[in-house]
């Protein structure tokens, strides 16, 4: 069985690989085992992190389909989309974390700017959200076509606050920030272990786990 995960941050792909170490039977494709430089991938146009991650997938599907490739079956294109919702922001930065402070926003920007939109606020309580949206292609599909496909859909949650200052230098993106509940460090102090046995994605990714019989970590 081949996983191929529509996604080019190597950190997701990593904490993916590292939760199925145990699997060796199966194998992991991402965008940097197809020519990317003909792969352009879809806009984020959706208003959940349910449609961004569907979005993420059928392109990856349609791009498979066009490019006539010869597909290694049983194949789940998996497409992934997370962030962080901050109560007291309605919600805020959610489907938008990755470009919170704009076009050219970094994790530190982004960092900077959750912090200053923060300031005086008591209320720090936030979660982040991982879904996963996956397109099955068994060994009897005969030809890929999004009709043909069935969507399974994957989500999980780890719930915490945000501390007044960037913490540590584990982990990505809000992670210096991020006190999960019943810690006092931030995910930037704690070491990846801690953070694979709770993370949003690590919940998403055993409910996968389980519908693919699979063991996970
Ligand atoms: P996406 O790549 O469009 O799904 O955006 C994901 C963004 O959400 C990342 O760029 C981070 O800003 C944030 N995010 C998602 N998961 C994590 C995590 O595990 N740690 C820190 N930030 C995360």
């Amino acid at each position: 069985m081949t996983l191929w995960l529509a996604t080019t941050n190597t950190h997701k792909t990593k904490e993916i690989k590292s939760f199925f170490k145990n699997t060796p039977t199966l194998r992991f494709l991402d965008l940097s085992d197809i020519n990317c430089k003909n792969y352009i991938p879809p806009e984020e146009t959706g208003s959940t992190f349910k449609e961004n991650a569907g979005i993420k997938s059928a392109g990856l599907l349609k791009f498979l389909k066009d490019s006539n490739l010869s597909l290694p079956k049983p194949l789940w294109i998996v497409g992934e989309d997370s962030g962080l919702e901050v109560k007291v922001l309605k919600g805020k930065p959610g489907i938008y974390s990755a470009r919170y402070s704009g076009p050219q926003a970094t994790d530190q920007k982004n960092n900077q700017l959750l912090l200053k939109n923060l300031l005086g606020k008591t209320d720090r309580i936030a979660r982040y959200v991982c879904v996963f949206s996956c397109q099955p292609l068994t060994e009897n599909s005969q030809e890929l076509s999004s009709s043909e496909t069935k969507e399974f859909i994957f989500e999980g949650f780890c719930h915490g606050s945000i501390t007044v200052e960037e913490k540590g230098v584990n982990g990505f993106g809000y992670d210096p920030l991020f006190i999960p509940q019943g810690e006092t460090k931030t995910f930037g102090e704690l070491s990846h272990q801690f953070k694979e046995s709770i993370s949003h994605r690590i919940q998403a990714l055993k409910k996968l786990a389980d519908t693919l019989k699979v063991e996970g970590k």
